[in-house]
């Protein structure tokens, strides 16, 4: 399987595509076109990678977890995404949209954010490369994620609070997409995750793409079993695409209260045709976990196909399995990781020495980042 090249119209098997607004089709179609040109373009290419370099402080190193292996009886390695400027690898993603964004002659970014992370790194970005910066937040994690919003004011972001719905992801990316139609020659729609209208899902997993191929190359020999949370599945398909072309089984790992893969149905959310908590009438459910940045419905399409096509398994945890998880790593290894992060941990937690993943595997474990955000809600 190659998931190298752009996939036509958007589609990944059954899933994907382009659902929007008529109003919003041209400008779809303006970024797929930039993206194509400025990914095969090797000056683009230098500058990010010279970004992620000296100023993300790539490549993020490969960790083994010494203590937790033992323990467990498995051989666990730690991807340390917590390690990236701005604490999460959302900066990766944004990077290479701010550059295109300014490459397109755009002067703002719009962006949604859950946990804040991506609102973050946006803001953060936007004030490297002198653009300015909407921030869509749901009140609700306003209310959870207090310090994020401190960041984003500090980076001279502004940040616009949401009250509809659940207050919460699903609610600021809608907004956000409003506000893209509103301006979308002025703005780019910075969008956090694989979900979205092509060329979103393919755009996010390339600019991810780098967490894979750096843990391959790192790694001291092909891992048994790649696990990493999934919200929309950025981190996850980043990682995912360094090993998708070998035997290693790949895990996504969703929140109980947010897993689209074990508990969705095919429907379109935001723009894609993926996996979709819904109720009986096919309304867009409410998802509800601790880990803001998971609170979502939907998944990024590539998942759903993969899930499809049983390359990826997918599984989910509790909230109370994810508390001990952050506990569990920081006592055993010294790392406080995000409530999202330990999602993966948690899984490796409960399965290991189990069926699901036998003693003496071996697991690379994408640590999405780092938790200093959520010590309030613990
Ligand atoms: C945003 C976020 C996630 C969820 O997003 P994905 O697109 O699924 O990666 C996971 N972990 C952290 C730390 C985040 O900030």
């Amino acid at each position: 399987m190659t998931l190298m090249a752009e996939p036509a119209l958007g589609r990944f098997g059954d899933f994907g595509g382009r659902y929007v607004p008529e109003s919003l089709v041209p400008a779809c179609a303006e970024l797929a076109q930039a993206f194509r040109a400025a990914w095969a373009d090797k000056n683009f290419r230098d500058e990010l990678d010279e970004l992620l370099a000296v100023y993300a402080g790539r490549p993020t190193p490969l960790t083994p977890a010494r203590n937790l292996s033992a323990a467990l009886g498995i051989t666990l390695w730690l991807k340390r995404e917590d390690l990236a400027h701005t604490g999460s690898h959302k900066i990766n993603n944004v990077l290479g949209q701010a550059l295109l964004a300014r490459r397109m002659g755009r002067t703002r970014l719009i962006a949604e954010t859950g946990a804040g992370q991506h609102g973050v790194a946006t803001a953060t970005a936007a004030a490297l490369l002198g653009l300015r910066a909407t921030i869509y937040m749901g009140e609700r994690d306003i209310e959870r994620q207090h310090l994020n919003v401190q960041r984003m004011d500090m980076l001279g972001a502004e940040v616009i609070p949401v009250g509809t719905g659940s207050r919460t992801l699903k609610d600021a990316t809608n907004e956000a997409m409003r506000a893209w139609v509103a301006d979308v020659d002025g703005a780019h729609f910075l969008l956090g995750s694989v979900g979205g209208p092509h060329p979103y899902p393919w755009m996010v997993r390339e600019l991810q793409r780098v967490i894979g191929t750096e843990a391959r190359r790192q790694a001291p020999g092909l891992p048994d079993v790649v696990v990493a949370c999934v919200g929309g599945g950025s981190n996850a398909a980043g990682t995912f695409t360094g090993f998708v072309d070998t035997p290693a089984r790949l895990v996504g790992v969703e929140a109980a209260g947010g897993a689209a893969m074990t508990n969705g149905a095919t429907g379109v959310v935001h723009g894609a045709r993926s996996m979709v908590l819904q109720d009986d009438e096919g309304q867009v459910s409410e998802a509800e976990s601790i880990a803001a940045g998971l609170d979502y419905p939907g998944i990024g399409p590539e998942h759903a196909h993969l899930g499809a096509i049983g390359r990826a398994d997918y599984r989910t945890v509790t909230d109370d399995e994810v508390v001990a998880a952050v506990r569990r790593l920081a006592r055993t290894e010294g790392i406080i990781c995000a409530l999202e992060s330990a999602h993966a941990v948690a899984w490796v937690l409960r399965a290991a020495g189990t069926a699901d993943l036998p003693a003496g595997s071996t697991v690379l474990l994408t640590l999405s980042g780092r938790g200093d955000k959520d010590m309030g809600a613990l």
